[in-house]
């Protein structure tokens, strides 16, 4: 199997069974596999050559899921820049994944990029109606470079993790499992395609299921209760504040969700309580938590008998990766004792694109484990749970956000003597990132907001700054988050 036999099994299965479904739009199986094979060959006709990297920036859409078909068949490896990205760092992250082709939604704004092909709807089919529907039959072998995501970087920039085409599978294979997908389900689409999540834990799956997917180009709970009622969605994947901005949304009407049976959610921890008030709101609604990362894939899974017992757990790994927690040492873990949860096996990433650096540390000793950055611990039933983070990342709506990144950007403002970034907790985001600032005499905190608009993006901007006198450090100069954290939480 490869990505775009896929979409060609599902077509062949079953072609008149809609495939993807956008608003009034929607297309079959059967007429998403022609684009998908269209769209191919508009690439190959624009120049794109087999084994190259083929960036997409765009919003959740038909288009945008007929591309990545597309860019399979071409023989090209799809790279899912993030439509909240800002110039600076979409510019980097097409230089590091070498990539001189970009499939782009119009409000994309300029990327001096020369081949662009547009996702708009009309220019899309414009395109594809000029090219030939027979597939060029020029896909990569399974292990070579097929798709990246992105999250958030250490250095300052996104990372792309570059998966092959059998991670993707496996992962697709795990989801199908973990989660029990079919053909018979109507999969909301909410998560961005553009994140590890939205396109490969849900989205991929849902094509090698067979399902429907019901795209929603962005989240927005009336227009996700719309979707649900009308298509009668049965199952969605949603990030921990997505489903607290459901359930306490003034439109949030159980009796419209009626046939939504299951919601996974996951990328971020899960406030305390949340998911106990959701499951008494959606009683006939399955919650199942999934743990993963955009280097690992969907690894660990929580059911509601775990969780009944183990209510902050991550819940047990797949058995088609090894899974282990391990000490600084790198001697294994055992029972009860805190380590970095690590996996190994073919759902790991090949590589951050363009970093050997920060690949290296990723693989830190070689031997093909990766290290996840997350704390962890496991019990005598096998169940993980994540008991900090080791690299301070905060998670603010399921996106990544790491404190260094903004302090480098902070620090540049020539009002900012020292800065520190940490994350508080909130109710809707799971977190959201503050700042402590040492500032020059007569600065106040709006200046360095007012500042910080237009250099960071919205989701990574501090929105609880405080200015002081001093930044706590330990005595190697290290800044104490921790110290920070516990002193603001209640702000
Ligand atoms: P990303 O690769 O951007 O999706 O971020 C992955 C990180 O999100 C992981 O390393 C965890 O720290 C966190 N994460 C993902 N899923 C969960 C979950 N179910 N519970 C708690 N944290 C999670």
């Amino acid at each position: 199997m490869t990505i775009g036999a896929t979409l060609a099994t599902a077509a062949a299965a079953y072609p008149q069974k809609t495939a993807f479904a956008m608003g009034s739009r929607s297309f079959s199986f059967s007429e998403a596999d022609d684009l998908a094979n269209r769209f191919a060959n508009a690439l190959i006709d624009a120049g794109v050559e087999p084994g190259s990297n083929v960036a997409v920036i765009g919003q959740n859409s038909l288009e945008y899921a007929i591309a990545y078909f597309g860019i399979a068949r071409a023989g090209a490896a799809s790279l899912h820049l993030s439509t909240r990205m800002t110039v600076d760092e979409i510019l980097h992250c097409l230089d590091a994944g070498k990539a001189t082709f970009a499939v782009c939604d119009p409000s994309v704004g300029d990327i001096q990029i020369t081949n662009r092909l547009s996702l708009d709807p009309g220019e899309f089919t414009t395109r594809c109606d000029e090219m030939s529907d027979s597939d060029p039959m020029k896909e990569a072998p399974l292990d070579t470079p097929s798709s990246a995501s992105y999250t958030g970087g250490t250095t300052g920039f996104p990372k792309g993790g570059m998966h092959s085409a059998r991670s993707r599978l496996t992962w697709a294979t795990i989801a199908l499992e973990f989660f029990d997908l079919g053909p018979d389900e109507v999969m909301a689409l909410a998560a961005p395609m553009g994140h590890a999540a939205g396109g490969f834990i849900w989205f991929q799956p849902g094509v090698c299921a067979a399902a429907t997917q019901v795209i929603l180009p962005h989240w927005d709970v009336p227009a996700f209760m719309d979707a649900a009622e009308r298509h009668g969605v049965t199952s969605t994947f949603l990030v921990p504040a997505q489903v607290r901005m459901l359930i306490d949304h003034p439109e949030f009407d159980p009796g419209r969700l009626a046939s939504l049976r299951k919601i996974v959610y996951g990328g971020a921890p899960s406030p305390e309580g949340l998911i106990e008030e959701a499951d008494a709101r959606l009683p006939d609604c399955e919650f199942i938590q999934n743990y993963g990362m955009t280097e690992i894939g969907p690894l660990v899974t929580l059911y509601k008998k775990d969780r009944d017992k183990y209510p902050a757990a991550i819940g047990r790994p797949t058995e088609r990766t090894e899974c282990e927690i391990f000490l600084e040492s790198g001697a294994p873990a055992s029972i009860g004792e805190v380590g970095e949860l690590c996996f190994r096996g073919n759902t790991l990433m090949q590589e951050y694109l363009g970093d050997p650096e920060q690949t290296a540390a990723f693989f830190r000793n070689g031997d093909g484990w990766g290290w996840t950055g997350d704390l962890a611990v496991r019990n005598e039933d096998d169940i993980i749970s994540l008991v900090g983070r080791s690299k301070d990342m905060i998670i603010s709506g399921g996106l990544n956000v790491y404190p260094e990144e903004i302090e480098r950007i902070l620090a540049e403002l020539p009002a900012v003597q020292d800065c520190a970034v940490f994350g508080l907790p909130d109710d809707t985001f799971g977190e959201l990132p503050a700042a402590v600032i040492v500032a020059a005499d007569g600065t106040t905190a709006q200046d360095i907001e007012s500042a910080c608009e237009g250099l960071i993006a919205r989701h990574k901007r501090p929105r609880r700054i405080r200015l002081v006198a001093e930044i706590p450090k330990s005595p190697a100069g290290k800044v104490l988050r921790t110290v920070l954290r516990e002193k603001y939480a209640d702000e």
